[in-house]
Protein backbone atom coordinates (compact mmCIF):
# COMPACT_ATOMS: atom_id res chain seq x y z
CA UNK A 1 0.00 0.00 0.00
CA UNK A 2 1.52 3.54 -0.72
CA UNK A 3 1.25 6.00 2.09
CA UNK A 4 3.33 8.50 1.05
CA UNK A 5 0.73 11.20 -0.33
CA UNK A 6 1.07 12.82 3.00
CA UNK A 7 4.16 14.10 1.48
CA UNK A 8 2.38 16.25 -0.60
CA UNK A 9 1.17 18.39 2.83
CA UNK A 10 -1.89 15.57 3.92
CA UNK A 11 -1.29 13.87 6.94
CA UNK A 12 -3.99 11.48 7.04
CA UNK A 13 -4.93 8.34 4.93
CA UNK A 14 -6.46 8.58 1.49
CA UNK A 15 -9.67 6.98 0.94
CA UNK A 16 -9.02 4.27 -0.94
CA UNK A 17 -5.70 3.84 1.84
CA UNK A 18 -7.90 3.53 4.57
CA UNK A 19 -10.17 1.08 2.47
CA UNK A 20 -7.40 -1.32 1.93
CA UNK A 21 -6.06 -1.10 5.49
CA UNK A 22 -9.94 -1.60 6.78
CA UNK A 23 -10.30 -4.70 4.73
CA UNK A 24 -6.40 -5.77 5.77
CA UNK A 25 -7.62 -5.18 9.38
CA UNK A 26 -10.87 -7.20 9.60
CA UNK A 27 -9.71 -9.82 7.12
CA UNK A 28 -6.74 -10.43 10.36
CA UNK A 29 -9.49 -10.08 12.93
CA UNK A 30 -7.49 -6.90 13.83
CA UNK A 31 -8.63 -3.82 15.55
CA UNK A 32 -5.93 -1.06 14.15
CA UNK A 33 -5.71 1.88 16.48
CA UNK A 34 -3.13 4.25 15.86
CA UNK A 35 -2.93 7.08 14.51
CA UNK A 36 -1.00 8.19 11.12
CA UNK A 37 2.00 9.52 12.49
CA UNK A 38 2.60 5.81 13.82
CA UNK A 39 1.85 4.38 10.42
CA UNK A 40 3.76 6.38 8.10
CA UNK A 41 7.35 4.98 9.48
CA UNK A 42 6.05 1.75 8.40
CA UNK A 43 5.84 1.96 4.40
CA UNK A 44 8.37 2.88 2.57
CA UNK A 45 7.79 5.68 -0.22
CA UNK A 46 5.80 4.33 -3.08
CA UNK A 47 4.10 6.12 -6.06
CA UNK A 48 0.03 6.68 -5.60
CA UNK A 49 -0.07 6.41 -8.80
CA UNK A 50 2.34 3.51 -9.92
CA UNK A 51 2.66 1.90 -6.83
CA UNK A 52 6.09 1.52 -7.44
CA UNK A 53 9.02 2.56 -4.83
CA UNK A 54 10.69 6.00 -5.41
CA UNK A 55 14.36 6.21 -6.31
CA UNK A 56 16.51 9.51 -4.71
CA UNK A 57 18.18 12.25 -7.15
CA UNK A 58 19.80 15.79 -7.38
CA UNK A 59 17.63 17.60 -9.09
CA UNK A 60 18.00 21.52 -10.13
CA UNK A 61 15.98 24.07 -7.89
CA UNK A 62 13.90 26.68 -10.72
CA UNK A 63 12.68 29.77 -9.53
CA UNK A 64 9.39 30.88 -11.30
CA UNK A 65 8.95 34.35 -9.31
CA UNK A 66 5.22 34.62 -8.80
CA UNK A 67 3.91 31.70 -11.87
CA UNK A 68 1.62 29.61 -10.06
CA UNK A 69 0.40 26.08 -12.21
CA UNK A 70 -3.24 26.80 -13.91
CA UNK A 71 -5.81 23.80 -12.88
CA UNK A 72 -4.87 21.19 -15.68
CA UNK A 73 -1.49 21.16 -14.83
CA UNK A 74 -2.30 20.52 -11.41
CA UNK A 75 -5.00 18.31 -12.34
CA UNK A 76 -2.83 16.42 -14.30
CA UNK A 77 0.44 16.11 -12.18
CA UNK A 78 -1.70 14.50 -9.13
CA UNK A 79 -3.12 11.97 -11.03
CA UNK A 80 -0.85 11.08 -13.53
CA UNK A 81 3.00 12.09 -12.65
CA UNK A 82 3.05 13.16 -9.19
CA UNK A 83 6.53 12.44 -8.28
CA UNK A 84 7.72 13.28 -11.91
CA UNK A 85 10.34 15.31 -9.59
CA UNK A 86 12.83 16.71 -12.74
CA UNK A 87 13.30 20.07 -10.93
CA UNK A 88 12.02 21.19 -7.56
CA UNK A 89 9.96 24.50 -7.43
CA UNK A 90 11.97 26.63 -5.32
CA UNK A 91 10.70 30.12 -4.12
CA UNK A 92 10.08 33.50 -5.55
CA UNK A 93 12.94 35.06 -4.53
CA UNK A 94 16.86 33.55 -5.26
CA UNK A 95 18.98 33.70 -2.41
CA UNK A 96 22.58 34.24 -2.70
CA UNK A 97 24.54 31.12 -2.18
CA UNK A 98 21.22 28.82 -2.28
CA UNK A 99 21.62 25.62 -3.28
CA UNK A 100 20.98 25.64 -7.60
CA UNK A 101 19.96 21.42 -6.98
CA UNK A 102 18.17 19.59 -4.44
CA UNK A 103 17.74 16.00 -3.16
CA UNK A 104 14.16 14.53 -4.13
CA UNK A 105 12.47 11.76 -4.63
CA UNK A 106 10.90 10.68 -7.79
CA UNK A 107 9.26 7.86 -10.01
CA UNK A 108 10.53 6.91 -13.25
CA UNK A 109 6.85 6.28 -14.77
CA UNK A 110 5.57 9.61 -13.38
CA UNK A 111 8.93 11.17 -15.61
CA UNK A 112 7.98 8.85 -18.48
CA UNK A 113 4.23 10.17 -18.11
CA UNK A 114 5.20 13.30 -17.82
CA UNK A 115 7.22 13.37 -20.86
CA UNK A 116 4.08 11.88 -22.62
CA UNK A 117 1.62 14.38 -20.88
CA UNK A 118 3.82 17.50 -22.36
CA UNK A 119 3.91 16.15 -25.92
CA UNK A 120 2.31 19.19 -28.53
CA UNK A 121 2.11 21.44 -25.35
CA UNK A 122 2.50 24.97 -25.88
CA UNK A 123 4.21 25.97 -22.80
CA UNK A 124 5.92 22.52 -21.48
CA UNK A 125 5.57 21.91 -17.42
CA UNK A 126 8.34 20.44 -15.14
CA UNK A 127 10.33 19.14 -17.89
CA UNK A 128 13.79 19.42 -16.66
CA UNK A 129 16.39 22.47 -18.07
CA UNK A 130 17.96 21.86 -21.25
CA UNK A 131 21.39 21.66 -20.20
CA UNK A 132 20.95 19.54 -17.13
CA UNK A 133 21.39 15.66 -17.53
ZN1 LIG B 1 4.66 7.35 -10.45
Amino acid sequence: MAFNNLQQGRRRLLFWQEELLNEFCQSQGLVLDIGFDALEPLFGDICPVHRVPLERARVPVVHKGRWAPPLDVIEARRERFPFANFVVEGGCVVVAGEEDYAETSYCDRCRVELIEWNRGRKEPYGLPPEDFD
